[in-house]
């Protein structure tokens, strides 16, 4: 009998292949603790950032075994990255949490036929085809239009013929647009003038089939402030869910399937909207650092994928006339819920606020416990339903406080969250909106009706 091919790790997949060092950085001070939802919620050690790194060091050493309690644990934790923006040490968390998981999902310490299967769909076919996933949202989309969903939910309410979970979940299904981005945004968007940047645009996956009006007033935010927009039709799913989840090989699959889309060298940036793609798409670098065909392009990809709100203030946006008409037609109260993956895995926080307090006639107030994560964190919704909902009702409660009629927010899972939680109490007074969104109804108000009176 042959023996057993060796596998073929990267040095990030495995807590066993990776730099020690980052594993050694944690000096057990336990800054992180109260920052962290999940210790914070049950206050036990082992489900804080420093109880899950001592956890990790001993599978790296070999002291404890990898085992499905281990990968429980791993599935508890967010990923939201509160605990590094706390650690003093700078511990990589967001390193040791992929390949975590990635070990977990290697030794299929998790596996079971469901799961399985929903993995294989969902991440391995929906998630890496760009076509089959908008062919799935436009059956989406009819079954929504043609009102089919109104009445599943009554079947489902009346018979309970499905777990009260699946319920739950239905009752979240997003709702589809109509037109998904390149039936909005032409190939390249050209500015009024002379560009003075050119510029990708990443459409996204749940991006593109949930928001594509956002990623069109991106568009148009960007062109109105001099960039040339350069925005494929057919995008691929940046990889963030599948370098969440333990599946690297996918996520370097569709990062390639990216770069291969983008003519990087010509670009001055590539721009993002969503919070959790940003965070991943500025990480191609290192994970593609081993390959020869794509690492030195993943490198500079890195360096010029920007967050749509980060590069605005880089390049000095054009505010609205301060004397002009309200971005909603009406004085408004806004706040500012941060994206994790935003404040913590890309440390923008003053951008966002800088493109919200230039807009007339709304009135900024700070959201309490800002940098708190909404309990969306990716699919963390629908594998962790409980903690996500507690999580949720937290972040609609601070809402509240605020008296604000407009949250706005960076990131997809967020705003899905946010709506989700403002319905299951039936609040309509208040919009989740994006600040691009805002910025694009600014500027259009401003060109329908130029300032005037206060
Ligand atoms: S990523 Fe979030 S939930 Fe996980 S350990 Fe860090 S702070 Fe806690
Ligand atoms: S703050 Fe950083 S160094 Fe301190 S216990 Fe937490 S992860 Fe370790």
């Amino acid at each position: 009998m042959q023996p057993a091919a060796p596998l073929l790790l990267h040095r990030h997949d495995s807590l066993k292949t990776l730099d020690y060092s980052v594993l050694q950085q944690c000096m057990h001070c336990g800054f992180c603790l109260p920052t962290c939802p999940t210790y914070v919620a049950t206050g036990l050690e082992r489900n804080s950032p420093r109880g899950r790194i001592a956890l990790m060091r001993g599978i790296a050493d070999g002291a404890l075994p990898l085992s499905k309690g281990f990968g429980k644990e791993m599935y508890f934790c967010l990923g939201c990255l509160a605990c590094m923006t706390a650690c003093p040490a700078g511990v990589d968390y967001a390193q040791l949490f992929e390949a975590a998981r990635a070990d977990i999902e290697r030794t299929g310490v998790l596996r079971r036929p469901g799961r399985d299967w929903t993995r294989r769909l969902l991440l391995g076919e929906l998630f890496t085809r760009p076509r089959l996933l908008r062919l799935a949202g436009r059956a989406l989309w009819a079954y929504q239009a043609l009102g089919l969903q109104g009445l599943v939910r009554a079947i489902l309410h009346l018979t309970r013929v499905v777990p009260e979970s699946w319920r739950r979940l239905e009752l979240q299904t997003p709702k589809v647009q109509p037109r998904f981005s390149h039936e909005l945004i032409p190939p390249i968007l050209k500015p009024a003038g002379r560009p003075r940047f050119r510029v990708g645009l990443l459409t996204g996956c749940v991006q593109d089939l949930v928001f594509s009006n956002i990623n069109r007033d991106t568009a148009e935010v960007l062109a109105a402030n001099g960039c040339e927009v350069w925005t494929p039709p057919v995008q691929f799913c940046c990889g963030s869910l599948h370098a969440h989840n333990g599946e690297p090989e996918w996520a370097r699959k569709v990062a390639r399937r990216n770069l291969d889309l983008f003519p990087v060298a010509e670009l001055d940036a590539i721009i993002t909207n969503a919070a959790g793609c940003g965070s991943h798409l500025k990480a191609y670098g290192h994970l593609l650092k081993d390959d020869p065909e794509y690492a030195e392009r993943a490198q500079l990809w890195s360096q010029k994928v920007k967050d749509a709100s980060e590069w605005l203030v880089a390049i000095g946006f054009r505010p609205p006339a301060p004397g002009g008409p309200s971005p909603t037609g009406s004085r408004e109260r806004l706040t500012y819920h941060e994206a994790c993956h935003l404040c913590h895995g890309q440390k923008i926080s003053r951008e966002p606020r800088e493109l919200l307090r230039a807009l007339p006639k709304v009135e900024m107030v700070e959201l309490p416990e800002a940098t708190w994560c909404c309990g969306s964190a990716g699919i963390y919704n629908i594998t962790q339903p409980e903690m996500s909902r507690r999580l949720q009702e937290r972040k609609v409660e601070q809402v509240l406080k605020t008296g604000a009629s407009i949250v706005a927010l960076g990131n997809p899972g967020c705003h899905l969250q946010l709506v989700n939680g403002l319905a299951a109490r039936g609040i309509t007074s208040i919009r989740v909106e994006h600040p691009m969104s805002l910025l694009a109804a600014a500027y259009r108000a401003e060109a329908a009706k130029p300032a005037s009176m206060p």
